[in-house]
C-alpha cells in the first residue's frame, strides 16, 4: 500500500515511511533534521557533547567491543597494508638509519660498554641459534649469569676464561645444546696450563 508525503508530495512505498508515524517520507525527515542542524550548528554541538559526557563509559565500552570483535579484520589491514608499503617502509627505514648512523653506533658503544655479560650472551647466544644448538624458548637474559661469572673470572684470577659447554654442540656421539644448564666456565683453552700453576686448589690436587 503505498502513501503520500506530506512534505515533497510523493507517492512512495509505506517502507519508506518510518514506522507508526508520520505523514513526511524518511528522505524528507532527513532533511529536514540536516537544515535544523545547519541552523543550529552550536546548539547540535553542544547536544553531542553533553551526550559524549552522559554516556561516556557506556559509548567506551562499546567502542572496546568492537575493537575487540574487530581485531582480525584490523590486524589483516594493518598487514595487507605493511605488504603494500614495504619497500617504502624499508627505504625510509634505511634512510633514516642512515642519517643516524652515528647516533646509533654511539647507543650501541654506550651499551656494550654499561652490559658487557649481556652483550657476550647475545653474541654467544646469536652464534649458537646459528648453529641451531638453541632452542628456540631461551632467551638471551637467561645466559647473563654465565657470561658475568665469565668476566668475573676472567678479572678476578687475570686469566682469560671462556664459557665452555659440557656437553659439545656438536659431539661425536651426543650433541648438546646452548642452555644455561649446559654452560661452566673454565679457563681459555690456550691457558689451562697457565691456570693450572695458578690455581692454588689445583695446585694442591694430586692431578
Ligand atoms: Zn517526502
Amino acid at each position: 500500500m503505498n502513501k503520500q508525503c506530506s512534505a515533497c508530495g510523493e507517492v512512495k512505498v509505506r517502507t519508506d515511511f518510518p514506522p507508526r508515524s508520520g505523514a513526511q517520507c524518511r528522505v524528507c525527515i532527513a532533511a529536514k533534521s540536516k537544515r535544523w542542524r545547519e541552523a543550529n550548528a552550536e546548539r547540535f554541538k553542544q547536544q553531542m557533547r553533553d551526550y559524549h559526557a552522559a554516556n561516556r563509559d557506556d559509548l567506551l565500552k562499546k567502542k572496546r567491543a568492537y575493537r575487540l570483535a574487530n581485531i582480525d579484520v584490523r590486524r589483516a589491514k594493518e598487514r595487507e597494508y605493511t605488504e603494500r608499503n614495504y619497500d617504502k617502509k624499508l627505504a625510509q627505514s634505511r634512510a633514516w638509519n642512515a642519517r643516524n648512523a652515528e647516533r646509533l653506533r654511539a647507543r650501541v658503544k654506550a651499551w656494550i660498554e654499561k652490559y658487557p655479560e649481556r652483550r657476550a650472551a647475545q653474541q654467544a647466544h646469536y652464534k649458537a641459534r646459528r648453529r641451531r644448538g638453541t632452542p628456540p624458548w631461551t632467551r638471551t637474559e637467561d645466559f647473563a649469569e654465565i657470561y658475568a661469572l665469565r668476566l668475573r673470572m676472567t678479572r678476578e684470577t687475570g686469566v682469560e676464561h671462556h664459557v665452555d659447554h659440557i656437553i659439545p654442540l656438536q659431539g661425536e656421539i651426543v650433541s648438546g645444546l646452548h642452555v644455561p644448564w649446559n654452560l661452566q666456565v673454565i679457563p681459555a683453552r690456550q691457558n689451562i696450563a697457565k691456570y693450572n700453576r695458578f690455581d692454588p686448589a689445583l695446585a694442591t690436587g694430586t692431578g
